[in-house]
């Protein structure tokens, strides 16, 4: 992999407090980038960014390499590294708070499907209370990958015929009162947002 120089002045001061803020990134500053996380990490042969580096680019506010990476979607929430690390910092918390905030600010790599997934996943939950799975892998394939969509048709449409797969999708009861929690989650995300921001 090609090696990138860093400057100084491609540091978001902004987004460095913000990850060090997040649970999990309280202790952030204690790493003492050993390595073990990467080590330890079953798939960190694959991600363009160790998790040991991961973290280093994080906490100094380097925001576009952390967001757009495929390092945070490959991370499998495995706990592997959380278990090893010296200083016990929560590897895997900062991941899922790194992919939320590549989700809302649109960054992830283009596409790639995890983070399609993701965002249609918590689109569903938000309207139905239930996610359809006929229609979030149609929709994860329309928008990532053509070509398998329709490799796949055949295998859908027996599975339709069979009654395993329904384009129906299913309500939980009280689905205002969940809505209700999501949008007040999503308001104090935004409101610590606000505060990292001062
Ligand atoms: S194991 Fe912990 S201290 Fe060591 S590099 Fe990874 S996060 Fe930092
Ligand atoms: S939680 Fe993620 S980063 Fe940590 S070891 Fe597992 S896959 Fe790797």
């Amino acid at each position: 992999m090609t090696q990138t120089m860093k400057y100084e002045a491609d540091r978001d001061a902004d987004f460095a407090r913000w990850a060090t803020s997040q649970t999990g990134g309280e202790n952030l500053r204690h790493c003492i980038q050993c390595g073990v996380c990467s080590a330890t990490c079953p798939l960190s042969l694959y991600m363009d960014y160790t998790p040991r580096r991961l973290i280093n680019l994080a906490r100094e506010g380097f925001k576009k390499e952390v967001l757009s990476s495929f390092t945070i979607w490959l991370c499998a929430s495995c706990y592997a590294c959380r278990v090893e690390c010296p200083k016990q910092i929560q590897v895997t918390d900062i991941m899922y708070a790194l992919k939320r905030r590549a989700i809302q600010e649109g960054v992830y790599p283009s596409r790639f499907p995890i983070p399609v997934l993701a965002k249609e996943f918590g689109r569903m939950i938000f309207m139905w209370g239930r996610v359809n799975e006929t229609l979030l892998v149609i929709d994860l394939f329309l928008r990532t990958n053509w070509f398998k969509f329709l490799s796949m048709t055949g295998l859908g449409l027996n599975l339709m015929r069979t009654g395993r797969m329904s384009f129906l999708p299913e309500h939980i009861q009280r689905k205002e009162e969940l809505r209700k929690i999501l949008d007040s989650l999503d308001a104090q995300d935004k409101q610590e947002k606000k505060e990292v921001a001062r």
